[in-house]
């Protein structure tokens, strides 16, 4: 059970000098929910270990690539040996072609595809794509979607149908903002709407297809498919962002889930097995619109990186071979948690909402049902924040933030649903 954080502490004092907030990626500081940051040391299964020694059960699995655990031997093998042959090249191998191949098997829609190193590149470049190919340039995001961190996806919660983007953070010039209308999620007229106040201008929508950086979010029954046949009616492109869901929620990801066919899809976080590596892909007549075929032009150094082909080609093979028994065991291992922690928060008279999908969830703590980002903001984030705190202290580390998703994986069993449980009656008791 973790007690002490020295060396914690004194390695956070000595990176905030170096690094603003002592972090590469803000969330990571903790400041949504208090405490102090542990520093990993590594991790196995499961598990992460501090620098104080102390062990925690890993419920974010570095944001959603973990699915098969850390340092599971076949991914770490296939690492080391591609990093023997050599770290990058900057020219073709045959390892891009597997891991592409791969990805179209597990993903039918997905014709053509280019790698790239993050999420935020992923879709980024569709978004260009999406707008290169139809020659249009408004596109569709919803409130709590989140698509990385190129400025155009910047944008907070509009607040009607024609109200224009405004960026949400400092240093995105507005006029690179005005082209995106931010729209709520779940919420098909408001779409609708959209499409009529920008007749022939709206070149994509890009969603969540479950939303996961807002907390987790289910679409409701028909939404998705109602992007569908409105972005097809209007002459606009549906991309589903699945950097989180893809191989996650299936091996086909929320599209195979909810039987929706996108024309353009985002992957990244699972298909690098930990390593940097993000994709889009999808329609062949759309995809050759790239650069070097056609005129959007697109790069990267490291893009197709030879080990994060190899962590991927390693990952995925492992969930193509397994994929009969891995989602059914993660859809039972998350169940059990997800719902005995509310079931133990309805005990103490907690409100507490729980939302599923397969392997990943959230506690939102409130009584309102979570359907958009305005529903997931009536959340108490201060009793978030006491219940992080909480559990961090029995050795659980949830993502720290309310509006994020928990995920579980493969060397989740049966003793850490034991674990979580009796970390969260202590947590509720308190
Ligand atoms: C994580 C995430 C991204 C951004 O990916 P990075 O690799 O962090 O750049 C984009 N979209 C979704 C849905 C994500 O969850």
């Amino acid at each position: 059970m973790p007690q002490l954080h020295t060396r914690s502490r004194q390695l956070q004092q000595r990176a905030e000098k170096l690094l603003p907030g002592g972090v590469d990626s803000p969330v990571r500081a903790f400041r949504a929910v208090g405490g102090e940051p542990p520093f990993v040391t590594h991790a196995e299964g499961a598990y992460l270990f501090d620098a104080d020694g102390n062990r925690y059960l890993d419920f974010f699995g570095s944001w959603g690539p973990m699915i098969l655990g850390h340092a599971f031997p076949p991914v770490v093998e296939a690492i080391q040996q591609a990093a023997a042959r050599g770290a990058s090249f900057g020219a073709s191998t045959a390892a891009e072609a597997d891991l592409a191949e791969l990805v179209t098997q597990c993903f039918p829609s997905v014709e053509k595809l280019r790698f790239v190193s993050s999420g935020t590149e992923a879709c980024m470049s569709a978004i260009r794509l999406a707008r290169g190919f139809t020659g249009r340039n408004f596109i569709i995001k919803f409130e709590g979607c989140y698509h990385g961190h190129s400025d155009a996806m910047l944008v907070k919660a509009g607040s009607g149908v024609a109200t224009l983007g405004i960026p949400g953070s400092a240093g995105v010039p507005a006029e690179t903002a005005q082209h995106t209308l931010a729209l709520p999620f779940n919420d098909l007229a408001a779409v609708e709407a959209a499409f009529a106040a920008y007749p022939g201008a709206i070149a994509c929508i890009i969603v969540e297809p479950v939303v996961g950086n807002a907390g987790t979010i289910q679409p409701a029954a028909g939404y998705l498919e109602g992007l569908r046949a409105l972005t097809k009616e209007h002459g606009a492109l549906l991309i589903l962002d699945e950097v989180m869901t893809g191989f996650r929620l299936s091996l086909g990801g929320a599209q195979q889930l909810y039987g929706v066919t996108p024309d353009l899809t985002t992957l990244g976080k699972i298909i690098g097995g930990g390593l940097p590596c993000g994709a889009f892909g999808g329609r062949a007549d759309v995809m050759d619109f790239l650069a070097p075929l056609g005129p959007v032009y697109q790069a990267g150094t490291l893009s197709g990186n030879p080990l994060a082909m190899a962590a991927g080609i390693a990952t995925l093979r492992e969930l193509i071979a397994k994929k009969g028994t891995i989602y059914p065991a993660l859809e039972k291992t998350t169940a059990a948690i997800a719902d005995g922690v509310a079931r133990i928060a309805r005990q103490a008279g907690v409100p507490l909402t729980v939302n599923r999908v397969g392997s990943m969830f959230t506690w939102f703590f409130t009584s309102n049902p979570v359907t958009d980002f305005t529903s997931a903001a009536t959340s108490d984030t201060e009793a978030f924040g006491r219940f992080h705190r909480s559990m961090m202290e029995s050795g659980i580390w949830l993502p720290p933030s309310q509006f994020e998703a928990a995920f579980v994986s493969m060397a989740h069993g049966q003793a850490e649903v034991d674990l979580a449980l009796a970390a969260a009656q202590k947590a509720f008791a308190g």
